[in-house]
């Protein structure tokens, strides 16, 4: 394998995208390679504008979601040369209570977010994305915007022959984290779901909602991403500028007086303002969203909380348990064609610069790389 490279999106310095040849990627046991098809934009474009970094990626180390064929793979495995799969992001460490009951490999006990005040390295962190290029002594592969992707065994799902790399790649944070979301706060039939601000994590929620048969009122004002909205059958789109947006809220909420649940998917406290104040006693309100830095947000515990019983959480990556539900979704007609409307552009890796000014200009939904061109 000496002769063969690896090609890999970096982004040197701001708004700057640029290919760059590293060494083709090393895999150890329960490992495999995988030749990736559609690598996800997601909080890439920020990267792009403002070059800051959260702890697992860096200007060499990008993208977390994708979807592709296994190319190679080791002694013993599971999987075969040509199998399809979604590739879900870090490496949870299969062993702690988080990771051996089914949940997000994102919140594994091996990446220590309560030390993270004193500065974690995310060098030293295995359960992270930089961890796979460390314990395979691989020097390239463990991201998303690379030909070849290193993965993990256990953070792998084969993708069914019917299914396309297209509908397939909604499996990372469009439609796979909202679907925990959705699973998480119980959004049932006939639910009232509240949507506040809408990226495509708001357009995930969207249709995750939608999937489940609930009533979704949009919080939003964004003209391109509104008239998605529209074109996924969302039934009530208000203006949260508007003096009566609440009145509008508890007007399609009858007596309850407010939404079952919300998605808060900004982080930033106009909407978490609106979110809050828009449900009903006993409403959940799910965080879905969060503005870079950490912004402080403020409430009363007794009045806003105890005295309205609103249940608050948040989380943004997928249960391993959701897998499989996951993927009948991705299989289903109906959430096919949601997703075809929210996938509005696909990009050659190579014209990712594009790809991430379209990104930061908000006129897209969801953004796809394909890293073989
Ligand atoms: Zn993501
Ligand atoms: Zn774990």
């Amino acid at each position: 394998m000496a002769d063969k490279t690896n090609t890999i999106l970096t982004i040197p310095e701001p708004r700057t995208a640029a290919l760059a040849t590293k060494p083709y990627p090393v895999a150890g046991p329960g490992f495999v390679i995988v030749e990736v098809a559609v690598a996800p934009v997601c909080n890439e474009g920020r990267i792009y504008r403002d070059h800051q970094f959260e702890w697992h990626d860096s200007p060499e180390h990008l993208g977390h979601e994708g979807v592709g064929t296994i190319v190679e793979t080791q002694p013993g495995s599971r999987y075969s040369v040509g199998d399809r799969v979604i590739v879900y992001q870090a490496n949870g460490c299969q062993e702690c209570f988080v990771c051996t009951q089914g949940l997000s490999p994102t919140h594994c006990l091996g990446i220590p977010y309560e030390s993270y005040e004193e500065g974690m390295a995310p060098q030293d962190i295995e359960a992270g994305l930089l961890g796979i290029e460390k314990v395979n002594g691989s020097a390239s592969g463990g991201f998303g915007m690379v030909q070849y992707r290193l993965a993990p065994e256990h953070m792998i799902q084969p993708i069914p022959d019917a299914l396309s790399f297209h509908h397939a790649a909604a499996a990372n944070c469009l439609l796979g984290c909202t679907y925990t979301a959705a699973e998480e706060a119980g959004v049932r039939p006939g639910d009232v779901v509240l949507i506040g601000a809408i990226g495509f994590i708001g357009l995930g929620a969207v249709v995750n909602a939608l999937y489940r048969g609930a009533t979704v009122v949009v919080l939003g004002r964004h003209p391109y991403r509104m008239e998605l909205c529209r074109r996924l059958g969302v039934q009530h789109i208000i203006d949260p500028d508007d003096d009566g947006w609440l009145e509008q809220v508890h007007a399609l909420t009858g007596g309850r007086q407010g939404a079952d649940v919300a998605f808060e998917c900004a982080g930033v406290p106009f909407y978490l303002d609106r979110c809050m104040a828009g449900l009903r006693r006993y409403g959940t309100m799910y965080s879905l969203g969060h503005d870079e830095g950490s912004v402080l947000y403020s409430l009363s515990i007794l009045n806003d909380l105890m005295e309205r019983h609103i249940n608050w959480t948040g989380g943004h990556d997928v249960r391993h348990r959701d897998r499989d539900g996951l993927l009948r979704m991705l299989c289903d007609p109906q959430a096919q064609g949601w997703i075809d409307t929210i996938v509005t552009h696909t990009f050659p890796m190579s014209r990712a610069g594009e790809a991430f000014e379209i990104a930061l200009a908000k006129q897209c939904g969801k953004i796809y790389l394909l890293p073989q061109e």
